[in-house]
């Protein structure tokens, strides 16, 4: 893959599209997890020590779309000047900040930048035209650099403005960064050159979100292990009692069909066997566990029972590739939390006897944060929707210099 390693940014100023989207507190406007602006570091830091200046550009949630109560756009919640503190003391350089992305200020900010020096811009997303794709907008950005760079990942599988429209504007100056060439390295791992035993692991709330990467994983895994909210309704497809737990009724039909082709293929998908049921969707709940084919009325599942974990713990421990999407209960809650928990510790003995291990994004890259697990895994993608499409077998848009992000 074309990366900032085949080019030398002496006397360039790079423009960057980097995934600034991070956690931000409610109050206090601080960043709260910045795995993200510590991923960037590095492609930054190639490009000033070339002798380049670099303009970071970025996303921050949903400006447009999320709006307050009276109807009007919230600046000061989605602004990235709460993230300039932390992009400094992270480069060791005091990166400056312009107040939109577009006007007259930040296009004289960044054509006075010296070499050495970055530059933020705002919000990409407080204009409509970023995630429409807008060919004016993405022209108009341009102009910050002679040298684009894309870096975000996370935003990859949308043909945003500055994420894929703005490459045609560079000519023969744009690449990749290293966070965009470590995430498809490591996901090639596991879609091009998986080991096996290759196991993937499924999660999360619903099937409907995953169909799609369950059937291209069972074309290559050995073993699916389903689990969390999306495995009563294969139970429920299957004749199964499962009380009140989550299913989609409109899916069993899909479930069947998913659970004979995996037989057709010789892929085994396991189901868990038991589950930790509850009276009531609440931490207090009044507990209990039962087989997932009898679950009572009134009871519903919210976490691997002792014989799924041991079932599932037995395939992790004896897989050479492990991929995780998702959590095996809902791990927000401390009493069932342990079947997401018990999993990562499986994956985390694996990968200490030679496993790879990637974590995919989203809710399970959070659980293995909370549990001090990530340095124990093979990577920990940053990209939650950019990371299951790929592995969907999908092309993603992102675009520069000519290479398309793709995964199959
Ligand atoms: P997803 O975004 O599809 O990966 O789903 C993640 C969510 O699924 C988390 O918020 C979990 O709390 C939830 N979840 C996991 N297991 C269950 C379950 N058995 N019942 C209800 N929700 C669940």
């Amino acid at each position: 893959m074309n990366t900032v390693d085949n080019f030398n940014f002496n006397n360039k100023r790079a423009l960057i599209r980097v995934d600034f989207n991070v956690p931000i507190d409610k109050k206090t406007f601080a960043v709260t997890d910045d795995t993200r602006i510590k991923a960037a570091v590095p492609t930054i830091k190639k490009i000033l020590a070339d002798g380049g200046a670099v303009v970071l550009m970025s996303h921050l949630g949903r400006p447009l779309k999320k709006l307050k109560e009276d109807g009007t756009v919230d600046y000061e919640k989605h602004s990235l000047k709460h993230v300039v503190k932390r992009t400094s003391e992270l480069l060791g350089v005091d990166v400056k900040f312009a107040t939109d992305c577009v006007s007259d200020e930040a296009f004289n900010l960044s054509a006075s930048l010296k070499m050495g020096e970055v530059l933020l811009l705002e919000n990409l997303r407080f204009y409509k035209e970023e995630e429409k794709g807008n060919e004016e907008f993405a022209k108009k950005l341009s102009a910050h650099g002679n040298f684009y760079v894309n870096d975000a990942f996370g935003t990859a599988h949308r043909a945003h403005a500055s994420t894929a429209v703005i490459a045609q504007f560079f000519h023969g100056a744009k690449t990749f960064g290293y966070v965009m060439a470590n995430e498809i390295k490591n996901a090639d791992k596991v879609m091009k050159q998986a080991q096996k035993p290759f196991t993937a692991i499924m999660g999360g709330a619903k099937v409907s979100d995953k169909i799609l990467i369950i059937e291209n994983m069972i074309d290559k895994a050995d073993y699916i292990l389903i689990g969390g909210g999306m495995a009563y309704t294969f139970f429920k497809a299957m004749g199964g009692q499962i009380g009140n737990s989550l299913v989609e009724e409109d899916k069993l039909d899909l479930a069947k069909q998913l659970l004979e082709k995996a037989k057709a293929k010789g892929c085994q998908m396991l189901l868990p066997a038991d589950s930790i049921i509850a009276d009531k969707f609440d931490n207090d709940a009044q507990l209990s566990s039962c087989e997932n084919f009898e679950i009572p009325q009134g009871w519903m599942g919210l976490d691997l029972g002792k014989k799924a974990i041991y079932d599932f713990r037995e395939v992790i421990l004896k897989s050479k590739t492990i991929l995780w999407n998702g959590p095996m209960g809902v791990f927000e809650m401390s009493n069932f939390a342990n079947g997401t928990i018990e999993i990562a510790k499986a994956i985390v003995e694996a990968t200490s006897k030679g496993a790879f291990s990637l974590i995919g994004g989203g809710d399970s890259a959070a659980a293995v944060n909370q549990f001090n697990m990530a340095d124990k895994v093979s990577y920990v993608s940053t990209g939650g929707g950019a990371l299951l499409e790929y592995f969907e077998g999908k092309e993603l848009p992102g675009h520069c210099g000519g290479d398309r992000v793709t995964f199959s």
